[in-house]
């Protein structure tokens, strides 16, 4: 069974998370009580898992599957770009900082397994003197021999590029 993370965990995953977003140019919902909640779901999908699966998203545990869900999913930008918010609402725009707009709920935007199965069977192969890696987060693009093991501006881990073209 997954332990339960305790309170100085969640303010310490908070505290980190708070900063490294705002460096980044991302923002965690203000509503601290709501965001340390997801914190507390973060840290339980990590031990229960190995990985933090979203909160608000049946993972597969089965890290390969889960891959685009791992916070932040690869939904996270469009989502806060189109709606204010992601799915859980654990990041949001400038907007609903600066405006105190309430966050309302998010259509899911993750495809159906058969799509994403499709999705990966038709990935490009690269095709340039060096091969371009995507962030599947942010969009960040390089041409590199290997995908970088953070990405620079939503620093998720090298696992979650692949190859653009
Ligand atoms: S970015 Fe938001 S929607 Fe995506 S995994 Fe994290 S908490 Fe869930």
């Amino acid at each position: 069974m997954a332990k339960s993370p305790s309170d100085s965990e969640i303010n310490e995953a908070f505290e980190k998370l708070s900063k490294d977003a705002e460096k980044s140019g991302y923002h965690l919902n203000p509503d601290s009580g709501f965001t340390k909640d997801l914190i507390r779901s973060l840290l339980v999908n990590q031990d229960r898992y190995g990985y933090q699966a979203c909160p608000c998203r049946l993972a597969a545990g089965k890290k390969a599957e889960d891959l685009d869900i791992i916070c932040p999913c690869n939904y996270r930008d469009a989502d806060v770009v189109e709606f204010n918010a992601c799915y859980c609402g654990l990041y949001v725009s400038d907007k609903v900082v600066k405006n105190k707009l309430p966050v309302k709920s998010i259509p899911e935007r993750r495809p159906a397994p058969e799509q994403r199965k499709n999705q990966n069977e038709n990935a490009k192969t690269a095709q340039f003197a060096y091969p371009i890696w995507r962030c599947q987060v942010c969009g960040y693009l390089c041409a590199r021999e290997k995908a970088p093991d953070l990405c620079p501006i939503c620093k998720v881990s090298s696992e979650r590029f692949e190859l653009f073209g």
